[in-house]
């Protein structure tokens, strides 16, 4: 069972095809916490999930709105910001317990932050700024389910994971 896949990405493209390989193996109901410094990559692999899920509305940052909403691809997407929020409350005051829509796809940047309230069966994202263009991107199975996915997952990483 694989618990966590290291990948090496050298350009926002192969983050967005890392994402793009990811978003292959997510269900409705699935959430994403993705971590790492300002300016890792987090809103870029939120885009190539969304777009190789079909999303056509443009992606970009909800670090100040919070929130925005992708409903036009294969799953509906939320996608968070939490950088702004003081503390827990203010995401539970945001209508939090309704994003964990069972119908949806959720994707937190700076997730880590909100980690109480996370479920027990999270995708945890962790982005490391390597140099200028170099990341690593490291994908770590939270909870029973996400093992299985990230071995199923792993094949089509091929070229981007590290051993
Ligand atoms: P975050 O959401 O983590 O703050 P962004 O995705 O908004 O980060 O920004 C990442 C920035 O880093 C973008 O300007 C992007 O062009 C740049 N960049 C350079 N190399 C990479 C890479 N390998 N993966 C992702 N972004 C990269
Ligand atoms: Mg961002």
């Amino acid at each position: 069972m694989t618990r966590r896949l290291e990948c090496r990405s050298r350009s926002p493209e192969d983050t967005r095809a890392i994402a793009a390989a990811v978003a292959g193996v997510l269900a409705p109901g699935d959430v994403l916490a993705l971590s790492g410094d300002l300016g890792a990559g987090k809103t870029c692999f939120v885009q190539g999930a969304a777009r190789a899920m079909g999303v056509t509305e443009h992606v970009s940052s909800p670090s100040f709105v919070l929130v925005r909403e992708y409903p036009s691809g294969r799953i509906p997407i939320l996608h968070i910001d939490v950088y702004r929020l003081a503390n827990l409350q203010e995401l539970v005051d945001l209508g939090y317990e309704e994003f964990l829509d069972p119908k949806q796809i959720v994707m937190i940047e700076w997730g880590d932050a909100v980690g109480p309230l996370l479920p027990a069966d999270y995708l945890q994202i962790e982005f490391h700024a390597l140099g200028d263009d170099e990341r690593m991107i490291e994908l770590i199975a939270n909870g029973p389910g996400w093992g299985a996915r990230l071995d199923r997952l792993a094949p089509s990483l091929n070229g981007f994971v590290e051993r």
